[in-house]
């Protein structure tokens, strides 16, 4: 499995890994942070272009197979990353996982890499399956049962389809893998099934669609299937309703068959070996023996035709009926043992003429009136003048296999770290709780711990876990025993919480904070957070309802003061907002409601116009509002829609120049901001270049502003590409400088021409005389880096003569003008530049 090899060298990463991976990321060894170098399926795998290994992998670890995690996904920490960095180890680690409801079956290698300071490893992940057999849908159920059964069948009963999701190979000889159902839908194993099966239990629609309308409908046979080496196998088929998966419409119930060969061929040698020994021996020891099996017998002897009855005491101490003469068959149909339901496939099999051989499932009702399902095999001996001489019946429990998928189900809805409820258990618990009592409150209380990541990076995985871990058992016992508690994901809670007064909330939150800090010190200070989302309208989705006490959690998300919030109307109004204006935005774009606007930039001593920064408005043709960007950009920088606008800002600006070059205008340079979700995707170079030579515009009037922020992100080869655009002539600007993230010395190492000094930080601090020292000895820092700088947000004289006083000459700001229209800022470039 190892492939050891040299380095590879980075410059060589995209060319090698386009065509050959799915995915490929880069991560930094020093600080854990990976970087997308491929994504040829962003449907299936949507990742950001930076982001941490660690929460990479933890996503890695809930799509994954469970039984795959322990073999395998060690190495794939980031630690063991590290600590075969040196031994140079290319591991090839075959995977399966689901992502976005895909089954993915995959191989990833990591390969390892360096440049003269750093050290990297590259995951890539390629598919090893054709992608049309990768299966939507029944995922978890389908991990869970991947190792017990044979084959897994979906049949969508809306359609009227079923498509096989696994199956081991070269064992059976196969349907094809998708097709119709029939009105018997066993139909669908008619071709390979024994003859003498075909048509055995038949399993009709009504019967599926009981299963799917009712959890407690089941449905189990056994049959004979042919294999490829063209023996018979002995098949046991389950049809159940698996979990429901969000966004499904159609019907689905999942068929699931096991190899039951082994314990076939016991019964059927228990029957004959007990019919063996029946027949020899006293009815005494003969009941010896068969209590020491697992099965129930009952038969008929038939002698000179005065037949003797045998049953098992064991059949009329477990069964209701009252065994007295009659015929077992008879007692059980008479006397209402049989499940009203079962009885007529029941008569059948009574009715049936005495075949060597046949059997039947039906659930008989016990002792204490509850039914249990059984098989009744029965089984005719024959004498040389073809009249029978013995009939006997055996009968097995199968209550638990049939049941096998109860616990199954709990192994797929428990975490198996915490024992919570996951996430799909824990909402449709809740969500049945809450619709079941009307009269009970309820919140949903959502927790978070603070930087986490940051935990499980400094202490490793293991205490991550431990931390978890401690968690959970906090939580269970601080909430009520009615109260439903599960794990999200990686490190968030959610409780639906029965309350009668809002104190109780607060009580329990406090709580678990309290009990935190006692069971944790000594460590880092973990600090428990917590998003609070009344339910007050029971219809609507759980899961909906968590993602709101997530949202109130991120209002709060770095405050240090309060560790919980509510979700509440003005949230909620903020949400609906923001999602009109998400299913808008692409049409606004193409509509034209998108608008840049110019606002100047001015020298202080003189108010000469200098140049303009372009603003995007949006004219929202919906409500005919104009929506500003602090409202609108961090949605799109969420969802990426960022990247079209800004384009489509900096070829508005490309246009304009060349209009007013075309016409004679006096130009100033334009500034274009270029949004941190570019600065990570290093094609916006390009993209700009090409736009200059487009519309023929001389670099020396275009400045490209990138903030602060994304400046310190410290991305891999955001300088580099700076620095070329800086030797086109194209200069920039460190916007919103001073809005806490960079010091002083710094900027020696960033490329940039201008510092634009940010509003709020002038603002605020401009009034004390501190303040005052600050800017100047700010201003007087930079000038002798020989950069140059422009203070932002200038709205008064005051201002503007201060900030001349400590040798800052250029401004923006209300003072001299608010963003203009093009054709306004037209003018005043007419009026005003000579
Ligand atoms: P920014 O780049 O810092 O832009 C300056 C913001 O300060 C503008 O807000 C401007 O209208 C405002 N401003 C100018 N003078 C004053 C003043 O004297 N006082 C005060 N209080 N504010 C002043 P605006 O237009 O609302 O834009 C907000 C932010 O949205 C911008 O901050 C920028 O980060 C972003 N943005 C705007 N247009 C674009 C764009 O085309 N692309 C990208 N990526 N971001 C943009
Ligand atoms: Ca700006
Ligand atoms: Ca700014």
């Amino acid at each position: 499995m190892e492939t050891g090899s040299e380095f590879l060298n980075r410059n060589d990463y995209k060319t090698l890994f386009k065509n050959s991976c799915d995915l490929a990321l880069e991560i930094d060894l020093m600080n854990g942070y990976y970087q997308l170098i491929v994504n040829n399926r962003p449907t299936v795998f949507k990742l950001p272009e930076i982001g941490h290994y660690a929460e990479f992998y933890s996503e890695l670890l809930n799509d994954m197979y469970p039984k795959q995690q322990s073999r395998y996904l060690e190495f794939l920490q980031f630690h063991h990353l590290v600590s075969n960095y040196d031994l140079v180890n290319e591991k090839v680690i075959p995977l399966y996982f689901i992502k976005n409801g895909l089954h993915l079956q995959t191989e990833i290698i990591i390969y390892f890499a360096k440049d003269s300071v750093r050290k990297y490893a590259i995951f890539t992940c390629r598919n090893t399956i054709n992608k049309d057999d990768e299966r939507p849908g029944t995922a978890v159920y389908d991990v869970a049962l991947r190792n017990t059964y044979d084959e897994l069948y979906e049949l969508n009963l809306t359609k009227k389809t079923y498509s096989i999701i696994s199956h081991v190979d070269d064992k059976y000889v196969m349907p094809d893998l998708n097709g119709t159902l029939d009105s018997n839908s066993l139909a669908l194993f008619r071709r390979t099934m024994h003859p003498q099966d075909v048509g055995k239990y038949s399993l009709s629609y009504e019967k599926l669609e009981k299963i799917y309308t009712d959890s407690r409908e089941k449905y189990y046979g056994e049959y004979r299937r042919l294999c490829k080496d063209g023996t018979y196998r002995w098949i046991g088929v389950n049809v159940v309703k698996p979990e429901e998966i969000e966004g499904e419409e159609d019907k689905k119930l999942l068929c699931y068959v096991s190899d039951i060969t082994e314990r076939k061929n016991i019964e059927f040698e228990k029957i004959e070996e007990n019919a063996e020994k029946v027949a020899k021996e006293s009815t005494l020891q003969r009941r010896e023996i068969l209590e020491e099996t697992e099965f129930l017998l009952f038969e008929w002897i038939l002698k000179n035709g005065k037949p003797e009855t045998y049953i098992s005491a064991q059949i009329s101490d477990t069964f209701a009926g009252n065994y007295d003469e009659r015929d077992i068959l008879q007692i059980w149909l008479k006397d209402e043992v049989v499940h009203p339901e079962d009885r007529e496939e029941y008569r059948k099999f009574i009715a049936a003429s005495l075949s060597p051989k046949r059997e039947t499932i039906i659930r008989l009702r016990k002792k204490d009136n509850t039914y249990i399902y059984c098989k009744i095999l029965m089984s005719v001996q024959f004498d040389e003048n073809n009249d029978v001489v013995r009939a006997t019946g055996i009968i097995t429990n199968i209550d638990e296999l049939i049941h096998i998928q109860e616990s199954l189900k709990n192994k797929v809805e428990r975490d198996e770290l915490t024992k919570l409820w996951k996430a799909a258990a824990y909402y449709r618990k809740s969500q049945d709780m809450i619709e079941n009592n009307e009269m009970e409150k309820y919140a949903i209380i959502r927790m978070d711990i603070d930087r986490f990541k940051f935990f499980n990076d400094i202490y490793g995985y293991k205490e991550g876990d431990r931390l978890l871990c401690m968690i959970a058992e906090i939580l269970l016992s601080r909430k009520k025993s009615s109260d439903i508690c599960g794990r999200i994901n990686a490190d968030i809670f959610c409780i639906t919480f029965a309350y009668r007064e809002l104190a109780q909330i607060h009580e329990f939150i406090r709580g678990i904070s309290e009990d935190l800090q006692t069971r944790l010190k000594g460590m880092k200070k973990v600090v428990a957070t917590f998003g609070i989302c009344f339910v007050d309208d029971r219809k609507i989705p759980v899961h909906i309802l968590t993602d709101r006490a997530a949202l109130a959690l991120s209002t709060i998300k770095g405050n240090m003061v309060k560790n919980y919030a509510f979700y509440d109307e003005k949230l909620r109004s903020k949400q609906i907002k923001e999602k009109k204006l998400e299913e808008h935005m692409e049409a606004a774009l193409a509509n034209g409601e998108f608008e840049i606007m110019f606002q100047p930039k001015c020298q202080i001593d003189n108010t000469q116009v200098i140049g303009a920064e372009a603003l995007i408005r949006w004219n929202n043709s919906v409500d005919h509002t104009v929506v500003r960007p602090d409202v609108f950009i961090p949605l799109m920088e969420k969802n990426r829609f960022i990247i079209e606008l800004d384009k489509y800002v900096w070829e508005g600006v490309c246009k304009t120049i060349r209009y007013w070059l075309d016409n004679d205008i006096p130009v100033v340079k334009v500034s274009m901001n270029v949004s941190r979700i570019h600065a990570h995707n290093r094609d916006f170079k390009d993209t700009i270049i090409q736009l200059l030579r487009d519309y023929q515009i001389p670099s020396h009037l275009i400045e490209l502003e990138i903030t602060e922020g994304t400046l310190v992100e410290d991305v891999d080869g955001l300088f580099d590409i700076m620095k070329e655009l800086q030797s086109q002539g194209i200069s920039l600007a460190m916007d919103d400088f001073g809005s806490g993230y960079s010091s002083l010395n710094m900027l020696h190492h960033i490329p940039v021409n201008t510092i634009k000094l940010d509003k709020n930080f002038f603002n605020s601090v401009v009034i004390t005389p501190k303040g005052k020292r600050l800017i100047k000895n700010t201003i007087k820092l930079v000038k002798d880096l020989d950069v140059n700088i422009l203070a932002e947000g200038v709205e008064t004289k005051e201002q503007a003569d201060f900030l001349l006083e400590c040798g800052c000459n250029e401004a923006q700001g209300f003072y001299y003008a608010k963003a203009l229209s093009k054709e306004k800022f037209t003018m005043l470039l007419k009026k005003t530049v000579k």
